[in-house]
């Protein structure tokens, strides 16, 4: 029998996961990943500890590369998919490289999301995901003593408690996706906000954005319908969505993430989605959720490869752990506290 080629997108823990398992159960196989960033897999939940002077940035990598020669990975870093082709199977990267395959684990993560309304100002934005991100908000605050955050996602809470033990003054206006992914509530709003402003953060209360207007290199001006605001940074958090753009016309089915099955497999043989990119049918619910948590990723990796390598594993969720939140079936029970 020839040797099987897995192609894996991906170096989040979905993708490392999907890894480690398909090489448990095929010692034989040609494993490859590829990932757009630059830099080895890292703890998401420790930039907010880098950015705060906590931690060094080594200290956010948990796989060495030598990891990957011992498992017999090729890991291919830097190297951004931007089509694949299901028919001929094979994966084609941005330098027009084409990588054939025999089995696809698509494991591509979420992206930070800005609200239509806000993509003018995306340049101005600051968001947080990857190493790089925390580089930059490491720069500009050797420059600012504010910072306002829009949205206040969970990703944003952290954040702040970095903000906070470096001296910064920290804005908040929360909006509808404040938290994600856990769904707002009164009473939710009520206890964050509360909390926030003990901490000596200022909740900006207001209804609309009319304005941000960059006045200087590291001073912006924020009108909203009821005050304006100066501040040195702005950062926007709305939650991440999946990161599946470029899968858009290659006839996988996509609604917001990858659509699979509960086994995680796509319309495709061979071709599964696993983590925060992919969106799950639950045969109880006759609906698809989706989830961005660590501990989804790991555990929807495992099974995709699993599955992959011939296993018949199905994702198991409770129906009372998937919640709508702003339209969504979102499955907020992965979410682990760090
Ligand atoms: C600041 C921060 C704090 C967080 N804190 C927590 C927490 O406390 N608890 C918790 O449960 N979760 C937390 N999360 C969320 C958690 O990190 C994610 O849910 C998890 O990383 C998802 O794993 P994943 O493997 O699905 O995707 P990701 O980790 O997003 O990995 C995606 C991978 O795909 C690659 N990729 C994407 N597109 C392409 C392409 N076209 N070609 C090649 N490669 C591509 C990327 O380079 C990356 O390697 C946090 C996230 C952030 C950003």
């Amino acid at each position: 029998m020839s040797v099987k080629r897995f192609v894996i997108i991906g170096n989040g823990p979905a993708a490392n996961h999907a890894a480690e398992a398909l090489r448990e159960k095929s010692s034989e196989s040609k494993i490859t990943m590829f990932s757009k960033d630059p830099f080895r897999s890292y703890r998401a939940h420790l930039l907010p500890d880098f950015i705060a002077g906590l931690i060094e940035e080594e200290d956010l990598y948990n796989r060495p590369y030598a990891h990957y020669n011992e498992m017999d990975i090729t890991l291919r870093l830097g190297q951004r998919v931007v089509n694949v082709d299901f028919s001929k199977r094979n994966v084609i990267l941005d330098h027009k490289e084409v990588v054939p395959f025999d089995g696809l684990i698509i494991a591509t993560g979420g992206k930070p999301r800005i609200p239509e309304l806000f993509q003018l100002f995306g340049d101005i934005m600051m968001t947080l995901k990857t190493p790089s991100d925390a580089r930059l908000w490491i720069q500009k605050l050797s420059y600012v003593d504010s910072v306002l955050i829009i949205g206040g996602d969970l990703t944003s809470l952290s954040l702040t408690k970095a903000l906070l033990k470096l001296g910064k003054r920290v804005k908040f206006i929360l909006n509808e996706d404040a938290f994600w992914p856990v769904p707002l509530n009164e009473e939710i709003y009520r206890a964050v906000t509360g909390r926030l402003e003990q901490r000596g953060i200022e909740i900006v209360h207001c209804r609309r954005i009319r304005r941000i207007t960059q006045l200087e290199e590291n001073l912006l001006e924020v009108e909203t319908d009821s005050e304006l605001i100066e501040v040195g940074a702005l950062g926007a958090f709305f939650g991440l969505v999946p990161d599946v753009g470029f899968l858009a016309r290659t006839g996988l089915d996509i609604d917001r993430g990858v659509l699979v099955n509960e086994f995680l497999k796509t319309r495709f043989s061979n071709v599964y989605a696993a983590g925060d990119c992919a969106q799950v049918y639950h045969p109880v619910l006759r609906d698809y959720w989706i989830s961005i948590g660590h501990e989804n990723a790991i555990a929807l990796g495992r099974i995709a490869a699993s599955n992959l390598a011939g296993s018949h594993l199905e994702v198991q969720v409770e129906p009372e752990n998937i919640l709508e939140v702003g339209g969504v079936k979102v499955n907020t029970s992965w979410w682990t506290e760090f």
